[in-house]
């Protein structure tokens, strides 16, 4: 089948048919978590975005390597080169050596990621773990002359770089109007210019985490450790660099800025970036006690959640919006995705248990070319979902007995769903009352079943109605279909 997937290069602004730099293979790098704190919705967007990416990529056939970094050092506060790290900080105040705050929250956030069955990148680096690979970045920025020592630190120097090349042209900025924005030098700071950058830090003496070069003792800028990552892993050009959109200024602008002044060229090929997610209405922050981690969602803690909700609820709330456009997080909204979830779980259970006719009673319209068309314009997750219900009406139907499916059909439709729902949007089937119990008692309720078939079968009314009654008082869903009888707990 052919494939020409489109995606949105944030860089020219444009949908382009996308067409990897080596055949066959595909280089991707996304910006990974900082780990200081529990994950939060913010975390979850674009794991799940560029999961679907890597997911999809994998399923045309290209060899990916995914790049997903952790940043676990030199992270400063509020974006000013003068805050403390936060790692370092939260380490002080919980009197825990930094690696070990570094571990405890990179632990929690790969439970998240596994619960929303984000598939694990090629390689996690660390920027701790690249020290010296970023030291011999920074040397290779200064000897191009586009940055300066200061006070034991270096700076990149954006006005000049902005001289020779363009700052700026990712988030579509020019340097007059950053000028005017950023506040006025207090001729007490190390750099030339307010809008430089520091691609090293000397530490002052009570900062804990440190390392040794030329400079000082000190630790490399944010921004730095994902140019020099990239770079070490997927070579000095590679084809997909991914994040959130509220990282395309500066950090991906400063990358860019970094790879153009060490290389003399632009390291990546497809920017893409996913837009943000919003709680009712509001951006999420500390300040709107609007700030809910993944966990608290799984288990309804927060005083702004009327209720708990899957992680698999989630998974399915950010893939019924396209990437790029906003999410708004409700109690409402999460509810209707709970339900539109619930409704393609039981389209899956009865495609599972459907039986071939002798032949079809309708010509099934060819779903997967609509899902793989859908993919193909820049993932458009929301269309592929619209499909798999189009073809949930016809297993509703069959299984309803208002229509018939022949087995060729029936096959044709569990691939479907089995390559789109299972693998491409990765939504994970939950055994039936998995969250209340086990296979045992799944299996112990299906025994309920056959006994109460075989009172049918003998005429034993009263055993079969007591048995119907009986589960009906739990709570449970008991329906006979032409397929037998299905079962859910309500
Ligand atoms: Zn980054």
């Amino acid at each position: 089948m052919q494939h020409n997937l489109c995606v949105y290069n944030t860089l020219s602004r444009t949908k382009q048919p996308f067409r990897p730099l080596h055949e066959g293979r595909v280089g991707m790098y996304v910006c990974g978590p900082t780990v200081y704190g529990d994950a939060h919705l913010g975390h979850a967007r674009p794991a799940i975005t560029f999961d679907i990416l890597f997911r999809y990529l994998s399923h045309l056939g290209y060899k990916v390597r995914y790049v997903r970094n952790i940043t676990d050092v030199g992270h400063l506060e509020h974006d000013a080169d003068e805050g403390e790290d936060k790692i370092a900080k939260k380490a002080r105040l919980e009197q825990l050596e930094p690696m070990e705050v570094v571990q405890h929250y990179l632990n929690r956030y790969h439970h998240d990621m596994e619960a929303l069955n984000v598939l694990p990148p090629s390689i996690e680096p660390h920027a701790s773990g690249h020290i010296i690979e970023q030291i011999e970045y920074i040397k290779r920025i200064i000897d191009a002359g586009y940055a300066y020592v200061s006070e034991g630190s270096v700076y990149f120097d954006v006005e000049k770089y902005n001289h020779d090349h363009q700052y700026g042209k990712l988030s579509g900025r020019n340097i007059d109007d950053l000028y005017s924005s950023t506040r006025n030098l207090d001729g007490q700071s190390e750099k030339r210019n307010p809008l430089d950058f520091a691609l090293w830090k000397k530490a002052a003496p009570e900062h804990i985490m440190h390392w040794p070069s030329p400079w000082s003792e000190g630790f490399p800028g944010w921004h730095l450790e994902c140019s020099t990552m990239g770079t070490k892993y997927l070579g000095e050009t590679f084809d997909i660099h991914g994040g959130g959109m509220d990282l395309m200024f500066p950090h991906h602008e400063c990358e860019i800025a970094q790879s153009v002044a060490a290389q003399g060229h632009e390291a990546v090929r497809y920017w893409m970036h996913n837009n943000m997610i919003t709680i009712n209405g509001k951006k999420m922050g500390k300040s709107y006690n609007n700030f809910i981690t993944l966990e608290q969602f799984f288990n309804g803690t927060h005083p702004k959640l009327e209720q708990p909700f899957a992680p698999m609820v989630i998974r399915f709330f950010i893939l019924q919006a396209q990437y790029r456009s906003t999410v708004d997080f409700s109690n409402d909204a999460l509810r209707a995705s709970e339900k539109a979830l619930e409704k393609m779980t039981d389209i899956y259970r009865r495609l599972e248990n459907l039986k071939p006719a002798d032949q079809s009673s309708l010509q099934l319209p060819d779903f997967a070319a609509q899902a793989y068309e859908a993919m193909d314009d820049d993932l458009n997750t929301p269309m592929v979902i619209a499909t798999l219900f189009e073809a949930g009406k016809i297993i509703n139907q069959a299984s309803d007995g208002a229509a018939s499916l022949a087995e060729e059909d029936i096959a044709t439709l569990r691939r479907l769903f089995d390559t789109f729902l299972i693998d491409i949007l990765g939504i994970r089937i939950e055994a039936k009352g998995a969250d209340k119990g086990t296979a045992a008692y799944e299996g112990a309720v299906d025994l309920l079943m056959d006994i109460r078939k075989n009172a049918k079968d003998a005429k034993d009314w009263t055993t079969s109605d007591l048995i119907r009654d009986r589960l009906a008082n739990l709570g449970f869903d008991v329906k006979d279909t032409k397929n037998g009888v299905e079962w859910k707990l309500l």
